[in-house]
C-alpha cells in the first residue's frame, strides 16, 4: 500500500505491506484524509521534543475491510467510518483511570496518539470509530481533528457557564479549525465575533454566522465599544499575537480559550500581573475532544448545521505540495487527500 512518512525529516511516499488490524483494531480503507496544521507543524519541526519521523496524517474517513479479534464488538466489516480524536488520544485510552471518567481521554497515561492516515489502508483501535451516513461526503474527513477540536473547544464555554447568547470572539476565525467553530458557535447560539486577516476571509467568516468579523487591528476596540467586551475568546491562531489579543478581547471575568499551538521559537504567552488582576480571566486550554463530542458533532453535520470549507484537494503524491500552500496560507478552509492511490 502507498504511505506517506517522515524518515530523518524528509516527507517520502512509500509502499509498504498492508498491515494486519490487531486484538480491537480495525483495518480501515482510507478513502480520504485531511491536512491538518499539525501535520504540518510536525513536518517542519516546529514543535521541540515532537519528532521528526513515522506516519503522519490524524483525520479521515474510510470503510472498514477487515477486523482484529474482538473489534467485531464495535463496528462491522463495510461500515463507513470516521477516524477521531486526531493530536494525542484517539489511537487508545484505557477508559478507567481518573482522566478517562472525567471525560479528559487525552490525559490518559495510557492514550496513544492516532497517526498515518495518509495510508491507503490504515489499523485503529475500533471503540474510536464512529459511523458516518452516506450523505456526508469524503470532503469532510476535516471533522476527524479540525472539527472536533473546535467542537471540544465550544463545548468549553457550557462548562465554564457562559451561556449561549452570550458575545465570543474566535480568533483565526476563517482557518481550518475557526470556521468550524463560527459555525459550531452560532449552531449553539452565541454571538461570534470572528477576527480574521484579509477582507476576503472576514466575508468569509460573516458567510459562517458570525455576527461581526474583524481585522486585529480593530477587534479589541470593536469587542470593547460594541459588546462590552467578549465573554470568552477562542484562540485558534498559530501566531502568538492572536493569544495577545483574545486576551484584550475579553470583558472582566471572561474565559480564554487556547487552542492554537504556536511554534515554539515564538517564545511564551506573557500577561502583565496587574491586567491579570484588573481582568481576572480564567485562561484554560482545549485539545480535541471525545467519541462523545465526535458523535454530537456528526449529528450536527447531518442537520446540515455545519460543514467543511475544502478548497484543495489532490492525490496523495501531491502532499509535499500541499503542506507548501497550506504554509504560504493559500487555503481558505481545508485541504483533504482524496486519492491515497496516486
Ligand atoms: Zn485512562
Ligand atoms: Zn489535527
Amino acid at each position: 500500500m502507498k504511505t506517506a512518512r517522515l524518515v530523518d525529516g524528509e516527507l517520502l511516499i512509500q509502499d509498504l505491506p498492508v498491515p494486519e488490524p490487531g486484538a480491537e483494531e480495525a483495518r480501515i480503507r482510507i478513502t480520504a484524509s485531511g491536512v491538518c496544521h499539525s501535520d504540518l507543524h510536525i513536518v517542519r519541526g516546529d514543535w521541540l521534543g515532537v519528532p521528526r519521523s513515522g506516519a503522519i496524517g490524524h483525520e479521515a474517513i474510510g470503510i472498514v475491510e477487515a477486523l482484529g479479534a474482538g473489534a467485531e464488538r464495535f463496528v462491522a466489516v463495510g461500515d463507513r467510518v470516521i477516524l477521531g480524536l486526531g493530536g494525542a488520544g484517539g489511537g487508545y485510552w484505557c477508559g478507567a483511570c481518573e482522566y478517562c471518567l472525567k471525560g479528559q481521554t487525552r490525559h490518559c497515561p495510557q492514550t496513544k496518539a492516532l497517526m498515518g492516515t495518509f495510508a491507503e489502508q490504515f489499523c485503529v483501535w475500533a471503540p474510536a470509530l464512529v459511523q458516518i451516513p452516506d450523505h456526508i461526503g469524503d470532503h469532510e474527513a476535516p471533522l476527524a481533528c479540525g472539527g472536533l477540536t473546535a467542537y471540544g473547544a465550544v463545548k468549553k464555554l457550557l462548562k465554564h457557564q457562559v451561556p449561549p447568547g452570550r458575545p465570543i470572539a474566535v480568533i483565526g476565525a476563517a482557518g481550518g479549525l475557526g470556521h468550524y467553530a463560527v459555525q459550531i458557535a452560532t449552531a449553539f447560539g452565541y454571538r461570534v465575533v470572528g477576527v480574521d486577516i484579509g477582507e476576503d476571509r472576514l466575508e468569509f467568516v460573516r458567510s459562517l454566522g458570525a455576527e461581526r468579523a474583524v481585522g486585529p487591528d480593530e477587534a479589541a476596540k470593536v469587542a470593547m465599544d460594541d459588546f462590552g467586551g467578549c465573554d470568552a475568546a477562542l484562540v485558534f491562531s498559530a501566531k502568538l499575537a492572536g493569544f495577545s489579543l483574545g486576551l484584550q478581547m475579553l470583558r472582566r471575568g471572561g474565559l480564554f480559550v487556547a487552542v492554537g499551538l504556536p511554534a515554539s521559537s515564538e517564545g511564551n504567552l506573557s500577561i502583565n500581573p496587574f491586567e491579570f488582576f484588573f481582568k481576572d480571566p480564567t485562561l484554560i486550554y482545549s485539545a480535541v475532544g471525545t467519541v462523545q463530542d465526535m458523535r454530537e458533532l456528526v449529528a450536527l453535520v447531518a442537520a446540515g448545521r455545519v460543514k467543511s470549507h475544502v478548497s484543495r484537494t489532490g492525490a496523495l503524491s501531491e502532499l509535499p505540495a500541499i503542506f507548501d500552500e497550506l504554509e504560504a496560507g493559500k487555503y481558505l478552509g481545508r485541504a483533504v487527500v482524496t486519492d491515497m492511490g496516486h
